[in-house]
């Protein structure tokens, strides 16, 4: 199965699909963490990003379309994988359209989880990861079931993102608003599109998306 996941920032995308992943075996990938992990090892994907993630404006189209046609390669994308912040543009979903085609694969869903502005900024600036494995938290939202240590490595290292403050958020909003949400026609007129209603508890919102794709 391919399925993409829509949002804006905070709605809780990387939540679902590390769930998707462990549930279902649904391969997550997310072009925010390949990017911030390019950023980390200073390649040179990460030293032509950098500047715009920074701003919480999106990389070039060039950029993520190439990372994402070379990921799907691999062979842990063969029984299916999850986008998670791809496609951000029509243009990168038309690319997308054209490498699915190349490898003669589709697309089956793409899920919209939709959430007010209002609540995204108290998502965004709660959030934290375990630097070891990755998996998400929140202050609020989702605390560890052990304070200070990781539900799924045992680590007591984390870490926020420099990008996830008041003032970035309300950009990469924009950028949603403006870049990303003519996406959700484009979809609509493929007959794929699926909306979750975000604002539920993270169970609910799994359940339902669970039921959506009928998994
Ligand atoms: P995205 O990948 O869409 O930017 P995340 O999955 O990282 O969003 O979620 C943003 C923050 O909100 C994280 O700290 C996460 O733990 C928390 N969160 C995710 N889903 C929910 C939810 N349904 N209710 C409350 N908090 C949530
Ligand atoms: P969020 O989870 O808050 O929606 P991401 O982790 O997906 O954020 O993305 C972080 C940053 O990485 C974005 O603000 C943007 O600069 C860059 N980025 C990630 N995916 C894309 C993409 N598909 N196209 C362009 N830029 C991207
Ligand atoms: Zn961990």
């Amino acid at each position: 199965m391919i399925v993409i996941l829509l949002g804006p920032p905070g709605a809780g995308k990387g939540t679902q699909a590390q769930r998707l992943q462990a549930d279902h075996g649904l391969k997550q990938l997310s072009t925010g963490d390949m990017l911030r992990a390019a950023v980390k090892n200073e390649t040179r994907v990460g030293r032509l990003a950098k500047e715009a993630m920074d701003a919480g404006k999106l990389v070039s189209d060039d950029l993520v379309v190439q990372i994402i046609a070379d990921r799907i390669q691999e062979d842990d994308c063969a029984t299916g994988f999850l986008l998670d912040g791809f496609p951000r543009t029509v243009a990168q979903a038309e690319a997308l359209d054209v490498m699915l085609s190349d490898i003669g694969r589709k697309l089956d869903a793409v899920i919209e989880v939709t959430v007010p502005d209002s609540i995204l900024v108290e998502r965004v600036a709660g959030r934290y990861a375990c630097a070891k494995c990755g998996a998400g938290y929140h202050d609020r939202f989702k605390k560890p079931a052990q304070a200070g240590v990781c539900d799924q490595c045992g680590s007591t290292d984390f870490i926020r993102r420099d990008d996830d403050n008041a003032e970035t958020v309300r950009t990469r909003l924009d950028a949603y608003k403006k870049q990303t949400e003519p996406l959700l026609p484009y979809y609509q007129e493929k007959g794929v599109l699926l909306q979750v209603d975000g604002e539920q508890s993270i169970d609910a919102v799994a359940r339902t998306i669970d039921e959506a794709l009928g998994v």
